[in-house]
C-alpha cells in the first residue's frame, strides 16, 4: 500500500473527521485500525503501534502524546472525529464498547445507561 509522505506542517488538527476524507482515505484507515484492534488481541503490541503510527501519517493528524488514536463512535449523532486516544470517553452498550470524543461527551455525554 502506498502511503503519501506527510511533511510535519505546523497546521496539523488534532483531530480529524473521517467524512471529510476521501473514500480510499479512509477505507486504508479502517483497515490498519482492524489490524490493530487484531494486534491489540494478540498483545502484538509492537504491531499495533506500527499501525496507529501509520494511521497517524495517514490521515495528517497531529500525532498524539498518547501515539493512539480513537474514534468517535457516539450513538447519539453520525461525528465520525479520530482523535487522540487519551481523550476518549467509553462506555458500554451492553457489552459493546462505545467511544466518544471530547465534543460529543460535552454535548451529549452517553454512560450506557440511558
Ligand atoms: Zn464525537
Ligand atoms: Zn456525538
Amino acid at each position: 500500500m502506498a502511503i503519501a509522505v506527510m511533511t510535519h506542517a505546523p497546521t496539523q488538527p488534532r483531530e480529524i473527521h473521517l467524512h471529510r476524507l476521501s473514500r480510499t482515505t479512509q477505507a486504508a484507515f479502517a483497515d490498519l485500525m482492524d489490524e490493530a484492534d487484531r494486534a491489540a488481541d494478540h498483545l502484538d503490541l509492537a504491531t499495533y503501534a506500527k499501525r496507529h503510527r501509520t494511521a497517524i501519517k495517514l490521515i495528517g493528524i497531529r500525532p498524539p502524546a498518547s501515539r493512539e488514536l480513537a474514534q468517535c463512535s457516539c450513538q447519539n449523532c453520525y461525528c465520525t472525529a479520530v482523535f487522540d486516544a487519551d481523550k476518549a470517553h467509553c462506555y458500554m452498550d451492553g457489552p459493546v464498547e462505545f467511544v466518544q470524543c471530547e465534543t460529543c461527551a460535552d454535548e451529549h455525554r452517553l454512560t450506557g445507561d440511558e
